[in-house]
């Protein structure tokens, strides 16, 4: 199964079987799942699927973790006199 090879990386050129050779191909989100989301890899010389890429909720998240953190929020007191 040539599946795993692309498996954890973010492929810039992928073989195509139409095109005889590694062509670089363009990242297409194919399904949002509430769990994970499917990425297809299209071949830039005939637009043909040259595979998949899934990324998990757990990895994303870990990725949202890293570049957002949650604001605490502040009890606001009004000071009454
Ligand atoms: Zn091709």
């Amino acid at each position: 199964m040539n599946q795993q090879q692309f498996e954890n990386f973010t492929a810039s050129s992928l073989y195509c079987e139409k095109c005889k050779a590694a062509m670089p191909v363009r990242e297409r989100l194919l399904l949002v799942l509430p769990d994970r989301e499917i990425f297809d890899y299209l071949c830039t010389g005939c637009g043909s699927s040259v595979g998949r890429r899934e990324v998990t909720a757990g990895e994303k998240m870990l990725a949202q973790a890293v570049s957002q953190r949650r604001p605490r929020r502040r009890t606001v007191h009004q000071l009454t006199q």
